[in-house]
């Protein structure tokens, strides 16, 4: 049984075809520049030994049509897929569902118009996704199709952690509200938990953690989200790469009147020269790494300006949750970066945190345990599969 996950943007579409039965991902890879003069398609595939074999292609990609044909033979020669009408269902990633979608959806003209009526809450994701979900309906008609929102597992959250306190039209006439993302992420993390820990989700209380270059955190109580850092926009909560996360809103009029940046500029500047790199000028942080251990006071304060709200948000969560039962820590940062782990939770040992240093410089794996024997609650490192994640609920949606 095989189901392709697509991830489509305005101007690129990354793909990957799973196995289900071995839930497995057979092939992948990704159509970039589209549009473009010189459009790149990147291709994976696994071979019988198991290995990955990985191969660049550069040619003129005009349309997203023209790359799905593209990625329909790399699927063919790759992926052993002859005919897309094999595939048992397609899945798509999309970034914001509104307040409208709680779980995924079987793609159909409603769902895609509901897609784009939330565009306004996502203009830089929900676009691009639509012309994916269209032409992928083109090119494969009869074959089932969902959205996969990230904003669908935050929806559990009680109306106390998703309201903001502003004038009442904006919320119900604008739909300001908190949404929060990484969805896909943390629901798979918080299973992976719980099966971990023996216990069934409905019963674990956890604080997941994806960090990457985005990043965000999670309160999930019994299973379902109750909180979560990100909020309208994907810009809210954690230091991240290039985002700021929370500030005082009245840093954007305070630049306005003492600056004369427009709220546009101020928006990109949030958005793509903050974080992690406003800090120290570095958005990697393997590179922030490299400049703090060479010395660099910016570079180790960006470390410890990330580690502390991380560190800030596990206290609220904690108080959020009353008892937590696991820290989960996962994406590129959270599952690689010792050093940042062993930061966030330094001093947190009055909440029942203990790491375990050696257990956590030498995490690895799909999951390891990285607190001490001491520790009340459990510090797990879960490799995220956001796509396998994607594949398995189109799965479930498609059978209802
Ligand atoms: P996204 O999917 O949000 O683009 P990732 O989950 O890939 O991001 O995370 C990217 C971040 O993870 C970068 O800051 C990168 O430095 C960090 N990262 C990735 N691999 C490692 C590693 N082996 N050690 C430390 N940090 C890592």
């Amino acid at each position: 049984m095989k189901v392709l996950v697509l991830n489509s943007g305005s101007s690129s579409v990354k793909y990957r075809l799973f196995e289900m039965d071995r839930r497995e991902e057979v092939a992948g890879g990704v159509v970039e520049r589209i549009g473009e003069p010189d459009g790149v398609i990147s291709e994976r595939v696994r071979r019988a030994d198991g290995s990955l074999d990985t191969s660049v292609r550069r040619l003129p990609v005009p349309s997203h049509r023209a790359a799905f044909a593209l990625m329909g033979e790399a699927l063919r020669s790759g992926g052993g897929l002859d005919d897309p009408r094999r595939l048992y269902a397609i899945g798509h990633r999309v970034v914001h569902g509104g307040p409208v979608f709680r779980a995924p959806a079987r793609i159909d003209a409603a769902v895609v118009a509901a897609i784009r009526e939330v565009a306004p809450l996502a203009p830089l994701h929900n676009p691009g996704h639509l012309v994916g979900i269209e032409a992928a309906l083109e090119a494969a008609p009869d074959v089932p199709q969902v959205a996969v929102f990230d904003t669908a597992f935050h929806q559990t959250m009680p109306a106390r952690a998703y309201r903001y306190a502003v004038p009442e039209e904006w919320y119900t006439r604008y739909r300001v509200r908190r949404y929060g993302f990484h969805g896909t992420s943390h629901a798979y993390v918080a299973r992976r938990a719980a099966d971990h820990l023996g216990r069934s989700l409905d019963g674990v209380n956890l604080i997941t953690l994806h960090l990457g270059n985005g990043a965000s955190a999670a309160a999930v109580q019994g299973g379902r989200c109750v909180d979560t850092s990100m909020g309208l926009t994907p810009l809210a909560g954690l230091v991240m790469g290039t985002r700021s996360g929370d500030l005082d809103p009245a840093v954007v009029f305070y630049l306005g009147r003492v600056a004369g940046l427009e709220p546009a500029r101020v928006e990109a500047a949030l958005n793509q020269e903050s974080g992690l790199k406003g800090l120290c000028g570095a958005h990697d942080v393997r590179e922030v790494h490299r400049a703090a251990d060479a010395g660099d006071p910016r570079a180790l304060l960006a470390l410890e300006v990330f580690a502390y709200r991380i560190r800030k948000y596990v206290g609220a969560y904690t108080a959020v949750l009353g008892r937590v039962d696991a820290i989960v820590f996962t994406a590129g940062i959270g599952e690689n970066d010792a050093d940042l782990r062993r930061r966030i939770c330094e001093g947190l040992e009055g909440l029942g945190i203990t790491l375990d240093e050696e257990r956590n410089r030498s995490a690895a794996g799909e999951l390891s345990e990285v607190h001490a024997p001491q520790s009340r609650v459990a510090v797990l490192v879960v490799r995220t599969n956001e796509e396998l994640e994607i594949a398995e609920q189109t799965v479930a949606c498609v059978r209802g």
